[in-house]
C-alpha cells in the first residue's frame, strides 16, 4: 500500500503553536532551513556512512512503511524529542515516551523507529483498534527532568491532535504522565485513568504461560511445574505472585538483592545468581527484565522447554527464534504475551474498567495458542507466526476501509 509519510522539525523558541492549516501545512522551505541551520550548529554534516542522517530517516521510513517522524525542540526547558507514528490503519499511534540519555540523535531516532513499529504489530495482534507509535526524550531522568520539559513535550504531543496517544515507559514515571496530560488529553495510563500497567501486564504474562503449558505439556496447569523468572521487578513480582498462587515451584534472580529476598519470603523462590538463570533446568524460563537475552550465548545454555516472559525484544536477532525451535524449545513472542500493558493503557481511553481489561489481558491465552498454530501449519518459528498474525489484522482492515464506506458521520465528504 503506497503511503504518504511526513518529517516534521519543530525547533521553537517557545512552547510550538498550531497552525491554521494543521502541522501537515508546516512548510517545506522552513523545514530545510531548520535542517541547516540545526546541522551548522551542530557541525554535523553527515553520518558515518557519508549520508545525509535525514536521508538515512526517509530511507528507514519508505522501507518499513512509516507514516511521521516529528522532532521536537524547546530551548528554556531543553526538550529534546522524537515522535515517531508508525501506522494508524486500526486508530490512532498509541505508544508510550521514553527518556534515555542517548549518546547521539541518530541513536534516539533508530531507537524510536524501531519501538514504534514494535507497538503497530503488538496492537493489532492483541485485538486493538490502535496502531503503532512511540515518543522517545533525550536527556537523564536522573537529572534532566523539570515541569517545563514534559508540559513543553504535552504540548507537542497535542499538536498532532489525537494522531498520538503517549503514556509511560522506561525513565518515566506516573507523576512525569501526569504533566504530560496537563497539556494534553492524549495521554494513557495516567494516575487519572488506568495507572500503573504492570499488574495487568503480569496477569496476560501468567495466562500466556498457561497457553504455553497446553501447547508444550498437554495441560494448561502450572501447578508443580518449574519456572525461572528472570527480575523480580513490578512485572515479575506480581507474576510469581500469580504463580505461587497455582502452586508453580519458582526460581528468580534479579540484580537487587532486596528484590530477590521479598520472592523468597512471600512466594519460598529459589534464588540463583543473575548468570546461573539461563542454566537453571526448568520447564519454563520466563524472562522479565532485559531485552535480547535470548541470544547466541544463552541459547545454548537453556535447560527449558519454553521460553515466556514481559521483557521487550527478548530475542536479539530474528534469527534466534528458529535457533530456540531447533532447540525444541517454545518461544512465545514478547510482543503477544505482554500485550496486557497496553491493553490496561487502551481501556482507559474508554472510562477505565479494571475488570474488563483483565478479560481482555486473559484473551492473550486464546491469542498464543493462535500463533502456535500458525507456526505449525506454515513451519514457520512462532515469532514470525507472530508477525503473521498481526500483519493479516491490519491488511484487514485496511481492505474494510478501502471498500466499504461508513455511514455519514459528522464530516461527510460527498
Ligand atoms: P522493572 O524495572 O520494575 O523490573 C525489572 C527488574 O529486572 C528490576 O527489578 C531489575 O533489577 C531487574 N534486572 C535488571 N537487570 C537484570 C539482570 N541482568 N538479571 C536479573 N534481573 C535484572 O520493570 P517492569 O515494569 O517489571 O518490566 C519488566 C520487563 O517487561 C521490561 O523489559 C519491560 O519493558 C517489559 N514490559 C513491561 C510492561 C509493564 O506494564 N510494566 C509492559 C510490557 C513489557
Amino acid at each position: 500500500m503506497e503511503r504518504l509519510f511526513v518529517i516534521l522539525l519543530y525547533v521553537s523558541p517557545d512552547f510550538p503553536v498550531k497552525t491554521d492549516n494543521g502541522i501537515e501545512g508546516f512548510s517545506e522551505l522552513k523545514v530545510k532551513i531548520m535542517r541547516r541551520r540545526t546541522n551548522r550548529q551542530r557541525g554535523v554534516k553527515k553520518n558515518r556512512r557519508g549520508g545525509h542522517i535525514s536521508m538515512e530517516i526517509i530511507r528507514e521510513m519508505r522501507e518499513h512503511d512509516y507514516e511521521q517522524v516529528v522532532f521536537c525542540s524547546h530551548k528554556s526547558s531543553g526538550l529534546r524529542a522524537i515522535i515517531v507514528i508508525h501506522d494508524t490503519t486500526l486508530g490512532p499511534a498509541i505508544g508510550g515516551t521514553r527518556m534515555w540519555p542517548y549518546k547521539t540523535e541518530e541513536e534516539a531516532i533508530t531507537d524510536g523507529l524501531r519501538l514504534a513499529r514494535g507497538m503497530t504489530y503488538k496492537c493489532a495482534a492483541a485485538g486493538l483498534n490502535l496502531g503503532g507509535g512511540k515518543a522517545v526524550i533525550i536527556g537523564d531522568p536522573r537529572k534532566d527532568k523539570s515541569e517545563g520539559l514534559f508540559r513543553a513535550f504535552g504540548r507537542f504531543v497535542d499538536t498532532l491532535g489525537g494522531r498520538f496517544i503517549t503514556g509511560e515507559d522506561v525513565g518515566i514515571t506516573l507523576e512525569d504522565v501526569d504533566l504530560i496530560g496537563s497539556e494534553t488529553r492524549w495521554v494513557g495510563g495516567s494516575s487519572e485513568s488506568s495507572g500503573d500497567p504492570g499488574p495487568v501486564t503480569a496477569y496476560g504474562v501468567w495466562h500466556g504461560l498457561k497457553a504455553c503449558a497446553k501447547a508444550a505439556f498437554g495441560d494448561d496447569s502450572l501447578k508443580g511445574l518449574t519456572i525461572a523468572i528472570q527480575g523480580a521487578g513490578n512485572v515479575g513480582y506480581h507474576l510469581a505472585k500469580h504463580l505461587n498462587q497455582e502452586g508453580a515451584n519458582l526460581i528468580i534472580s534479579d540484580i537487587f538483592p532486596d528484590k530477590v529476598e521479598r520472592a523468597e519470603q512471600e512466594f519460598g523462590a529459589k534464588a540463583v545468581e543473575p548468570e546461573e538463570i539461563y542454566k537453571v533446568p526448568c520447564d519454563i524460563f520466563a524472562p522479565c527484565a532485559l531485552g535480547a537475552i535470548i541470544n547466541d550465548d544463552t541459547i545454548p545454555q537453556l535447560k527449558c522447554k519454553v521460553v515466556a516472559g514481559s521483557a521487550n525484544n527478548q530475542l536479539k536477532e530474528d534469527k534466534h527464534g528458529a535457533a530456540l525451535e531447533d532447540r525444541g524449545i517454545l518461544y512465545a513472542p514478547d510482543f503477544i504475551i505482554n500485550a496486557g500493558g497496553v491493553i490496561n493503557v487502551a481501556d482507559g481511553l474508554y472510562g477505565y474498567n479494571r475488570e474488563r481489561a483483565m478479560k481482555k489481558a486473559q484473551g492473550i491465552y486464546d491469542i498464543l495458542l493462535r500463533v502456535f498454530e500458525i507456526s505449525k501449519q506454515d513451519k514457520i518459528p512462532t515469532n514470525n507466526a507472530a508477525l503473521k498474525l498481526a500483519e493479516e489484522r491490519i491488511e484487514l482492515i485496511a481492505q474494510l476501509s478501502a471498500r466499504i464506506r461508513k455511514g455519514p458521520g459528522k464530516g461527510l465528504i460527498l
